[in-house]
């Protein structure tokens, strides 16, 4: 399984992943919002730069999950575990209710507000690049190897060997953190920093207390927004299946 590695003590914050990723995805400069939450990430931007007191950068985007609570909350399969390691969303089913951004635990998809279709963004692991045998476009541009691409196993080997050589470094995404993540943390900074305050390790996976979680959010607060969109998604989906059954008629008269 593909994963990526990032070492907060060689980070010096100076944003060419961010860049790359802008790059390869074609995403179009930012819009300051109210509703935007202070952590950089948004549509349009699928993984930032979080800087924290005393000059320390940390890199943040999805992690990923092994366990993925936003796959398992998503009422139409819009949302995809990969074999390979991604976590990666196909647009056409989504049907923008958003009980993915309500499961994720780390707060990372985003609504894209500015789309005639809106459905969630994400980073998605470069998932075509990997296939291709390519490494994703952020890790390829850190000119620093503090964010490096490889074998989970390998990467989370490397990860305890730098751990055991600093003991001030902290470890994330091992099996102990909701069942693992294939992007993993050494760091010497507190992680929930970027977290919003939680720190999941030693969480279980987080799948099967998703189900209780959505439960408990208000049905009038996504009720409204889910019969909207899924009158949106409808009525998206009869016009492509129109213009496919024109096409196939043209093509068969
Ligand atoms: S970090 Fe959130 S969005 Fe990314 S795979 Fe995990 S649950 Fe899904
Ligand atoms: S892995 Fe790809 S999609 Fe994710 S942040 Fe890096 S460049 Fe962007
Ligand atoms: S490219 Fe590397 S050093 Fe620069 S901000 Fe990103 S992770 Fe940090």
């Amino acid at each position: 399984m593909k994963s990526i590695l990032t070492d907060i003590t060689k980070c010096i914050g100076c944003n060419e992943c961010v860049l790359a990723c802008k790059r390869t995805y074609d995403l179009p400069p930012e819009l300051p919002r109210r509703w935007h939450k202070p952590d950089g990430l948004s549509a349009r931007n699928w993984t930032s730069i979080v800087r924290l007191p005393e000059n320390k950068f940390v890199r943040k985007q999805c992690r990923h999950c092994q366990e993925p609570a936003c796959v398992s909350a998503c009422p139409v399969g819009a949302l995809i575990k990969n074999a390979e390691g991604p976590v990666t969303y196909d647009g056409g089913k989504c049907m923008g209710c958003r009980y993915c951004m309500m499961a994720c635990p780390y707060e990372i998809p985003r609504y894209d507000w500015d789309s005639a279709a809106p459905y969630i963004r994400k980073c998605i692991l470069c998932y075509e690049r990997i296939k291709e045998g390519k490494q994703p476009a952020c890790t390829e541009a850190c000119p620093t190897g503090a964010t490096i691409f490889g074998e989970r196993e390998e990467l989370l080997a490397e990860a305890k060997r730098r751990r055991q050589e600093n003991p001030k470094l902290q470890l994330y995404g091992d099996e102990n953190e909701i069942g693992g993540t294939c992007v993993l943390y050494v760091s010497d900074v507190d992680l929930k920093a970027i977290y919003n305050g939680r720190d999941l390790r030693g969480d279980p996976a987080l799948p099967s207390t998703t189900a209780p979680v959505l439960a408990s959010v208000p049905l009038t607060f996504v009720g409204v927004g889910v019969l909207m969109s899924g009158l949106y998604w409808t009525i998206n989906r009869r016009e492509q299946l129109k213009k496919e059954g024109e096409s196939g008629e043209k093509a068969n008269g």
